[in-house]
């Protein structure tokens, strides 16, 4: 699970979370919606500890990060070890997939099992084979980053990422930078990962997408939720600035 409690961050007199509550179950697909600089982003990269965080507390799989308690209550910061660990257990999936050129497909998949958790060439190979062929690239193992379509190279990504067994899976706007004819083979893999029950927040603008497979949709306007529920909420939003974003979304 993913608990976010009263997360606030600043960049300097910037303001752009204020607070924000959230809780993703295990095994269930959060959505989360909301105009461009509403703050999206920037609450992934603080659950996956690459920004730190102004105020509030993050827990994840009941773990607060980047902290910890000690016996007399005051919060210690964690070593670079420790907030490793804890970021072993967050896959991310960016709009931009930046892969590595000069490797094929099997190599960009395997390049974190042997160099982050030195596991031997041939093991992790056999691995980046099996997670490839899970996002259906069984047959482009040897394939460079070049000679694949947006949709490939993104499941190239996605294949990444799983092959660090991450028990959550954080994905932002991964289809907006794909031509439009690739968006759905990208979606078919995450809507695949959602029903293997793996936990995942996802930003994203694919409305039809958050429908049928979120189990909750989060949205946020100006470093706030300002409304969250079932996917039942989409056709049936309550509050203005929501019922006005899917007008201009959909
Ligand atoms: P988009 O839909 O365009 O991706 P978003 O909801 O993901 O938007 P964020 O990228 O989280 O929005 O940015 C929220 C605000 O925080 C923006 O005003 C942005 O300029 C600002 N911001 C983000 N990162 C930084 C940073 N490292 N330093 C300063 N300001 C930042
Ligand atoms: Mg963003």
């Amino acid at each position: 699970a993913v608990e976010a409690k009263r997360v606030h961050k600043a960049f300097g007199d910037l303001h752009v979370l204020k607070g924000i509550d959230m809780k993703v179950m295990p095994g269930t697909v959060t959505v989360i919606l909301g105009p461009s600089g509403s703050g999206k982003s920037t609450f992934l990269r603080l659950i996956n500890q690459l920004e730190t965080l102004t105020g509030g507390e993050i827990d994840v799989n009941g773990e607060m990060i980047g902290y910890k308690r000690l016996a007399d209550g005051t919060l210690q910061t964690l070593n670079d070890k420790e907030v490793a660990a804890q970021r072993a257990k967050l896959g991310m999936v960016f709009q931009k997939f930046n892969l590595f050129p000069h490797m094929t497909a099997l190599e960009n998949v395997m390049e974190a099992p042997v160099h982050v958790k030195r596991m031997p060439k041939a093991q992790a190979r056999e691995l980046a084979a099996k997670e490839l062929t899970r996002v259906g690239l069984g047959d482009r193992l040897d394939y460079y980053p070049s000679q694949l379509s947006g949709g490939q190279q993104q499941r190239v990504a996605i294949a990444r990422a799983l092959a660090m067994k991450p028990e959550i899976m954080l994905f932002d706007e991964p289809t907006s930078a794909l031509d439009p004819e690739l968006v759905g083979e990208v979606l078919g893999v995450m809507r695949q990962l959602a029903d293997e029950g793996m936990t995942m927040i996802v930003v994203t603008h694919e409305i039809g997408f958050a429908k049928e497979v979120a189990d909750q949709v989060v949205f946020m306007d100006g470093g706030v939720v300002v409304e969250s529920g079932g996917p039942g909420i989409i056709d049936d939003p309550k509050e203005p600035r929501f019922k006005d974003f899917l007008q201009h979304v959909l």
